[in-house]
């Protein structure tokens, strides 16, 4: 008798993916008293949505199966040399930023700073960047990234807005110099907003009085670079403020914005390391002048000091934000671009400011020589002065050009039927140029690539030649050995909390396992050399991808079409709504612009609801945390034929699965309004309920929540939305797509390159896999719920008494009768090691907690006993028998320095940092105590210290 041997590959994937194993979950199980994962999530669905799910994926792969389904996929793209440029350049990721930070868990799997005790390495990375901006672009304030040049560039047309005296102007000037894509997204920005878009040449403009803003390009799209010093003087003789999108490698050469008077500076930092990735996620930029900065879009860090005096940083000026503002916000923007400022950042770093220079100089000496040669072999170059963009004047050849430099492998840039443009980078070689001098070859002319080098100087213009210094800091001048910069961005991460060191329990942020195989290959070439605007027939790799991701979305969320296009949750619910708004138009009811949203609504939903031109009526929630039924249907009722659209999250984000779900969405329905799903608690549903089925009309996802995209502490994301079939003609479009109309983002796809991250986690979990991690999600935040509620109240609950795959504890009661705040308990949890919870969001001084399914029941249990020892120690403050004041949860965290000092403390140094014995063990220990934000926002510093309070420091 033979054995009988499994020849089939085994599917461990979803076991690795899932933290508990079948003994722990059983245990789990008993505890709460259910027989079963499907026992469970019956009794937490509502009876009206249970069934909805449709999900008809097929059975899960192996990861070994998975890499190499995808590898296949990725090599149907082609790579071909690119001088497309537009705003997106070649580029060498240097090796040791590749593998030491863009590959290294320690880096993407951290979250937002918001915690910035445990953030300071992280924190530190930005604020090189801001520094970085900041110097390149002579301006003094810079934030810690937005989501593409694009939609920076629309953030400064309403930046602008705000600030500028023509109060009562709605016209913004837009160079025609400036890239087509941002040219669009400023378009589709400007349209709810009642703003007038006047696109022109400002060479031609005669009157540059009666608008409240302009943006110029620098260099210009087509390469050419003009003095802008007295057009920007007579904008601002209007009271219009000016914005200048400027590339970053050439200010190492050229004059700043801020230095001829530019009030905002945007653009991207894509080509300081960041591969092309299809276009993007990329970091843009934004710096402004140091009166502005309370207007800022976007995070910000600064330098604040702790408890103890010592400088420590931290985001600063939060007040300006979503979560704060709501719809008065400076923008809508949440999840940024963290992990490419960076990469960014520590290109700079790498590289210092003589290595820029070089590599800037070399890029510009090439394009130089390139455009002396193509002059001898009779090609016209437009350009008088440049730096790394040229357009030629290529008449009835254009066609036949592009036709021979693709069979050449190669990609010009298609600028009309009359002209193609070629921009160099830093990875152009001599053999480059001359590949490009044969694609324009004649038989009379004999062009020599070393005699041009020897006689082609400088075609920089020189009333613009950059005189102020760059990168003086010593943080750009120290760590240029591969050894010094591999210390160093190890040195920053060991002061960080990520999920390679604990669990993240944030509640709505779905903070879980990004496995390494879904990694893998966002750094392969075949996804990340390609340009978002090269020919179709070369990303037939990414087309591929795309539609199979599409599709599994719909599967998952019971939509009909999805687009992928919004890099982030933000930029979905802005597609989502706007997509409900023009399909309001297209039924002749353009005048419906009321969005309903629940007062627990995420800061993100108001500021959203404002952008998209909707004026936002808020609807009350009882005392269970669901939305006030009858409250909605009298403002429904209230607004009637102006009802547009209302917001909800589902389930809601108090945690609970509401039961009148499928009641609300009837209401808003019967007046003609549509209803928008915020998908950011999608973990709890995929497999079980299916929002595009039980009333939604649109919903955004956060790939990077329930997709398993890492947070990269604070981005990169994507948010793309499902649609049913009404919206479908509305999703956003790109000059790049069959709808060319609409775009929200720069490049069509958004942050392509990071979608096989996804594809990768649908693929091995399959349908069965995806409907056990939200069963698991489930289990586990019940699990906890059940342990903690004897300690802490459980906030909300459903009638069952279940919460769905969050719980909020309250502390506030803890206040009352110990002094301990909401921040206490979550400064204190850092001594135990772990990262806090999501704090007073969404009800103030409370805890949310998130375990998703991937924390094993150990950990759940590490985490529980911490939360019950500090339950533990707040009682002993009530009973006295800790100090009310000088007690461990107060003066947390601590830090090694305290415990080494003069020790004046009521409690012993054991108390303070071995709380319990197993920590003994294993211990985080905290760079810098509590930081003081109070100090911060009034001293506000957000560059590098001067390089002498550096030297004290
Ligand atoms: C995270 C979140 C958002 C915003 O998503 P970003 O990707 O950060 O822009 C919106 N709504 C809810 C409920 C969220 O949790």
């Amino acid at each position: 008798m033979t054995r009988a041997i499994a020849l089939h590959t085994d599917n461990e994937f979803i076991a690795r993916h899932i933290g508990p194993g079948p003994a722990d979950e059983q245990a789990m199980l008993d505890f709460l008293g259910f027989d079963s994962l499907d026992a469970l999530s019956a009794s937490v669905i509502p009876e009206s949505i249970k069934g909805t799910s449709v999900l008809g994926l097929s059975a899960g792969q192996s990861e070994a199966d998975a890499l190499a389904a995808i590898k296949a996929i990725a090599q149907q793209n082609q790579l071909f040399k690119n001088y497309i440029g537009q705003g997106y350049y070649n580029t060498h990721t240097p090796a040791p930023i590749l593998r030491n930070l863009l590959e290294n868990p320690a880096w993407y799997t951290a979250y937002t700073p918001y915690q910035p005790e445990i953030s300071q390495g992280r924190l530190e990375a930005l604020l090189n960047f801001q520094t970085l901006i900041s110097d390149l672009t002579g301006l003094p304030i810079a934030n810690a990234s937005l989501l593409d040049e694009a939609t920076a560039a629309a953030e400064a047309m309403t930046f602008c807005k705000r600030l500028s005296k023509n109060k009562n102007s709605q016209r913004f000037f837009a160079s025609s110099h400036c890239h087509p894509q941002t040219l669009a997204v400023l378009i589709t920005r400007a349209e709810p907003l009642g703003i007038e878009v006047v696109i022109g040449d400002e060479h031609e403009l005669a009157d540059t009085d009666g608008f409240f803003g302009a943006l110029l390009q620098y260099p210009a799209s087509n390469g050419d670079i003009f003095d802008y010093r007295e057009l920007v003087e007579r904008f601002h003789a209007g009271n219009a403020l000016v914005a200048v999108a400027a590339d970053l490698l050439a200010l190492t050469l050229l004059s700043p914005p801020g230095e001829f008077g530019a009030d905002v500076a945007i653009g991207s930092a894509q080509r300081f390391g960041v591969p092309l990735g299809f276009g993007g996620p990329h970091a843009a930029y934004f710096s402004t002048r140091d009166s502005f900065k309370r207007d800022m879009p976007g995070r910000l860090v600064g330098v604040s000091v702790d408890r103890h005096g010592k400088s420590a940083l931290r985001l600063a000026m939060q007040t300006r934000e979503q979560h704060i503002r709501r719809e008065k916000a400076t923008s809508n923007i949440c999840t940024a671009q963290v992990l490419l400022a960076n990469i960014a950042s520590m290109y700079a770093v790498y590289h210092g400011p003589a290595g820029l220079i070089q590599i800037a100089r070399r890029t510009h000496q090439l394009t130089a020589i390139l455009a002396r040669g193509l002059t001898q072999l009779g090609v016209r170059v437009e350009q008088q002065h440049f730096f790394d963009t040229l357009t030629l004047a290529t008449g009835g050849a254009t066609e036949r050009l592009h036709e021979q430099a693709r069979a050449a492998g190669i990609n010009l840039r298609e600028v009309d039927a009359q002209r193609v443009g070629i921009s160099l980078d830093e990875t152009t070689r001599q053999a480059d140029v001359e590949a490009l001098w044969q694609l324009f070859h004649n038989a009379s002319t004999q062009v020599v690539f070393q005699t041009l080098a020897d006689e082609v100087g400088d075609q920089l213009p020189e009333p613009l030649l950059r005189q102020s210094a760059i990168l003086q800091h010593p943080v750009f001048n120290r760590y240029h050995s591969e050894t010094e910069l591999m210390r160093y961005l190890r040195r920053l991460a060991d002061k960080d909390l990520a999920l390679d060191r604990t669990m993240i329990p944030l509640g709505s942020c779905t903070m879980k396992l990004n496995a390494a195989s879904e990694m893998i290959p966002v750094t392969w070439a075949e996804f990340g050399q390609l340009h978002p605007f090269a020919p179709a027939a070369q990303s037939r790799g990414y087309q591929l991808l795309t539609d199979e991701l599409e599709s599994m979305l719909c599967a998952a969320t019971g939509y009909d079409s999805v687009s992928l296009q919004p890099n982030a949750g933000s930029q979905g619910e802005y597609a989502g709504l706007l997509a409900i708004r023009a399909y309001h138009q297209s039924r002749g009811e353009a005048h419906r612009d009321i969005c309903l949203i629940p007062s627990s609504a995420h800061g993100t939903n108001p500021a959203t609801a404002h952008m998209a031109g909707m004026r936002v009526v808020v609807t009350a929630c009882d005392a269970r945390g669901n939305v006030d039924i009858e409250d909605l249907r009298a403002k429904a009722i209230e607004h009637g034929d102006k009802l547009a659209a209302l917001m909800i999250t589902y389930p809601s984000t108090h945690g609970v699965f509401e039961e009148g779900i499928r009641e609300i969405c009837a209401i808003i329905h019967d007046h003609g309004g549509q209803v928008y799903i915020d998908g950011a608690n999608m973990n709890a549903m995929v497999g079980l309920c299916a929002p595009g089925k039980f009333g939604g009309d649109v919903s955004h996802l956060n790939l990077h929540k329930t997709f398993c995209i890492p947070h990269g502490g604070g981005g990169p994301g994507v948010g793309p939305i499902g649609v049913k079939a009404h919206l479908a003609p509305f999703l956003p479009g790109h000059a790049a797509l069959e709808r060319k109309q609409g775009a929200v983002c720069a490049a069509p796809f958004g942050s392509a390159s990071i979608l096989p991250i996804t594809w990768m986690y649908i693929r091995m979990m399959g349908g069965d896999g995806l409907k056990r991690a939200s069963q698991v999600a489930i289990l586990n935040a019940n699990y906890i719920a059940r342990r903690l509620e004897q300690h802490y109240p459980i906030l909300y609950a459903g009638s069952n008494g279940l919460v769905a795959h969050e719980c909020i504890l309250d502390v506030r009661p803890l206040k009352d009768s110990s002094g301990i705040s909401v921040d206490d308990v979550a400064k204190r949890l850092i001594d135990f090691g772990f990262h806090a919870p999501t704090m007073s969001f969404p009800v103030a001084g409370t805890l949310m907690i998130e375990p998703t399914e991937s924390e094993s029941l150990e950990e759940l249990d590490r985490f529980c006993n911490a939360m019950i020892q500090i339950r533990e120690e707040i009682r002993a403050v009530e009973e006295g028998r800790l100090d009310r004041e000088d007690n461990p949860l107060k003066n947390a965290p601590h830090t090694a320095a305290e415990l080494v000092g003069e020790w004046t403390h009521a409690y012993s140094r054991e108390q303070a940092v071995y709380p319990l014995p197993t920590l003994q063990e294993n211990k985080y220990w905290p760079p810098v105590g509590r930081v003081d934000n109070v100090f911060g926002d009034r001293n506000l510093v957000c560059a590098c210290p001067s390089i002498e309070a550096y030297q004290q420091a």
